[in-house]
C-alpha cells in the first residue's frame, strides 16, 4: 500500500481522505510499544486545519468531526505533529 499523498496530491481540505496511510498487516507492524511519550489532542484548542495531519511522517492522524485523532498503534512519539500547531492544540504527555 502506497501513501496516498505521493500519488495525488490534494488541491482542497476535502481532498484529503479520512483515513490514515497506513493499516496494519500490510507492510507495517505496530511500532508503539517502544514509544515514552505521546501527542494528545487538546479539542478545545483545535481548528482542524490538518497541518499536523500533512507533516506527520508516519500518517497516523486522521480527520475525525471536522478535527483530528491519532492512530497510537503506529504513533512514534516524534512530536513534530506539536511542532507543526500553531494552535497549541498538542501536548507532549508520558506513556504510563
Ligand atoms: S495542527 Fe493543531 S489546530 Fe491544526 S488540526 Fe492539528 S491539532 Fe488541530
Ligand atoms: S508524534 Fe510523530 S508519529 Fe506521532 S502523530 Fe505526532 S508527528 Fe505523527
Amino acid at each position: 500500500m502506497k501513501p496516498y499523498l505521493r500519488e495525488q496530491v490534494p488541491k482542497n481540505l476535502s481532498d484529503i481522505p479520512e483515513a490514515t496511510s497506513y493499516e496494519a498487516g500490510y507492510l507495517v507492524t505496530k511500532n508503539a510499544g517502544w514509544r515514552n511519550i505521546r501527542p494528545v489532542i487538546k479539542e478545545d484548542k483545535c481548528v482542524g486545519c490538518l497541518m499536523c495531519y500533512l507533516y506527520c511522517p508516519d500518517g497516523v492522524i486522521y480527520k475525525s468531526n471536522e478535527k483530528v485523532s491519532i492512530d497510537y498503534d503506529f504513533c512514534k512519539g516524534c512530536g513534530i505533529c506539536k511542532k507543526t500547531c500553531k494552535f497549541g492544540a498538542i501536548e507532549m504527555e508520558a506513556e504510563e
